[in-house]
């Protein structure tokens, strides 16, 4: 008999997640991690909610630590 019960991983209460959403718009609108320009009132975003900017930091540390290493 297999009377294990089975623990669900969907369990009640957890709240859905959508896209990440860190930072807003001067106009108050949230922007989308990754986005260029502001959904609302299309002005650039800051250069902190760009993608590469994080790409480049990331590099830029491991550089830095490859430098300390050497
Ligand atoms: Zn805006």
């Amino acid at each position: 008999m297999t009377s294990a019960v089975r623990t669900r991983q969907t369990s009640s209460g957890a709240p859905k997640k959508t896209h990440k959403r860190l930072f807003g718009c001067t106009c108050g609108h949230k922007l989308r991690l990754g986005a260029s320009r502001c959904g609302a009132c299309y002005r650039p975003t800051p250069i902190y909610n760009r993608r590469w900017f994080y790409l480049l930091a990331a590099f830029g540390a491991v550089l830095g630590l490859l430098i300390v290493k050497l």
